[in-house]
């Protein structure tokens, strides 16, 4: 299910989490060359994708929320 990006955290290794609509989270590394997604790792970018929709298989699946 597509779920719009309305907040950020990062976990305790560092790693940028995605705060999905839904009330799931869901990890958003940049770990080029397996994942590119330079735009995390920028406060800008990170604005820039707030409200972009990402594909959330925790709610495909019936899990709870993260929050
Ligand atoms: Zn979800």
């Amino acid at each position: 299910m597509k779920q719009p990006i309305v907040g950020y955290h990062r976990d305790a290794e560092n790693h940028w989490v995605a705060e999905l609509a839904c009330g799931h989270n869901q990890h958003v590394r940049h770990d080029p060359p397996f994942v590119s997604r330079p735009w995390v790792t920028t406060s800008e970018g990170r604005q820039s994708m707030r409200g972009h929709t990402l594909e959330c298989v925790k709610c495909d699946r019936g899990c709870e929320s993260d929050r």
